[in-house]
């Protein structure tokens, strides 16, 4: 079972004893930053000359600089901008920057783990990842409240890498919840499996094909739509709040008993085999090596995926029937 830390594990001296940089300002980042500075550690923000997020820091009381100044002006460096442009913000603005017993932080292990960063053995390798969405970090640390974070260490120059980053995990509300230890090998292969086989890739193919048996059968596409799309949000809600136990709790008896019959002939061991071919290649490294080349040839197929996707008489659909609903709001 996993290991939990809470407030009274972690030394808030510590972090508030650095220079901390945050490189990033969107959804993360900002959480991190104000929440940081509110628990009294000295933060600056780095981001580009003009970047739209240097307005918003700013307004919001931070002192943002370049990630280079940022970078060079800190000892404690995390690193939230988006994961394909890390190791080139990294190779640009940290490394040079980077003094013995520094440190560098992530949200997520993705350019660790697959070697597009390679820190030299002289500084601390750390990750501090909440289990949520950077606005839900900013709004639980405020309401004196924290989101479950998990804290990994890849390498520990000083001795004190794990003790720095519960101390983080602390000044963003995180150990108020809890902190679960992981390793930067188990935090990104899980992710990146969750992500595609169940959260995003699973539950969207699994919707699209649902409502595209009901279409082809003859039944209307709005109502097809209902039942495969709309209704999934109250079926997660209840999981979320009670696993499966109380989502089967609220649900009628005849919709139990076909859960139980028809639900392991959609997932199937066929299904399970492909999961596993997929876990495979995220482990092997295939998985990032392919998604690197494609985002630095301009991202050609995932913008086909993109457009066949908004064209699908699923979304069509949706855009339609969402109008009917005031109490929906659709915009990305
Ligand atoms: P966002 O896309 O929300 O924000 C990225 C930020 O980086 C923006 O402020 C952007 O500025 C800025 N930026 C872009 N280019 C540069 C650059 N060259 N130098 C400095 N800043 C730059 O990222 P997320 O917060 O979603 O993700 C950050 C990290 O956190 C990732 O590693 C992600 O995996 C991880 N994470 C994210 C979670 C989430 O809830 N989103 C949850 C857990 C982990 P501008 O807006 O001006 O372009
Ligand atoms: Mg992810
Ligand atoms: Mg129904």
């Amino acid at each position: 079972m996993a290991e939990l830390f809470y407030d009274d594990d972690a030394d808030l001296s510590i972090i508030q004893g650095r220079k901390v940089a945050v490189l990033g300002y969107g959804s993360q980042g900002h959480a991190h930053a104000l929440s940081l500075r509110d628990s009294g550690v000295d933060v600056r923000v780095g981001l580009p000359e003009g970047s739209k997020s240097r307005v918003k820091a700013e307004e919001q009381g931070l002192r943002v600089v370049t990630a280079a100044e940022a970078s060079a002006e800190a000892d404690v460096i995390m690193i939230l901008v988006p994961d394909p442009i890390q190791s080139k913000v990294y190779e640009e603005s940290v490394k040079d920057n980077l003094k013995d017993g520094d440190a560098i932080f992530f949200g997520h292990g993705f350019n660790i783990r697959f070697d597009f960063i390679k820190p030299s053995a002289n500084i601390d390798v750390c990750m501090v990842a909440p289990k949520g969405p950077g606005h839900l970090v900013r709004r639980q640390y405020e309401e004196g409240r924290g989101v479950p974070c998990i804290v990994a260490v890849e390498q520990d120059a000083t001795g004190g890498a794990f003790a720095l980053a519960l101390s983080y995990a602390k000044g963003i509300g995180g150990t108020r919840a809890g902190v679960i230890k992981t390793t930067f090998t188990e935090e990104t292969e899980t992710d990146l499996f969750g992500e595609q086989a169940v959260l995003c890739g699973g539950a969207t193919s699994l919707v699209k094909a649902g409502f595209e048996t009901l279409v082809e059968a003859g039944y209307q596409p709005e109502i097809a739509y209902f039942e495969c799309l709309h209704e999934l949000k109250l079926i997660v809600d209840l999981m979320y709040e009670g696993g499966l136990e109380k989502m089967r709790w609220s649900i009628s008896e005849t919709a139990e008993w076909g859960d139980y019959v028809s639900g392991p002939r959609v997932v199937n061991d066929g299904t399970k085999a492909e999961m596993k071919k997929i876990l495979g290649e995220i482990q092997d490294g295939t998985f990032a090596t392919n998604w690197m080349n494609e985002y630095n040839a301009g991202l050609p197929k995932y913008n086909e995926y993109k457009k066949a996707d908004g064209d699908h008489l699923l979304e069509t659909t949706g855009r339609k029937l969402r109008k009917l609903m005031s109490w929906v709001d659709d915009e990305a």
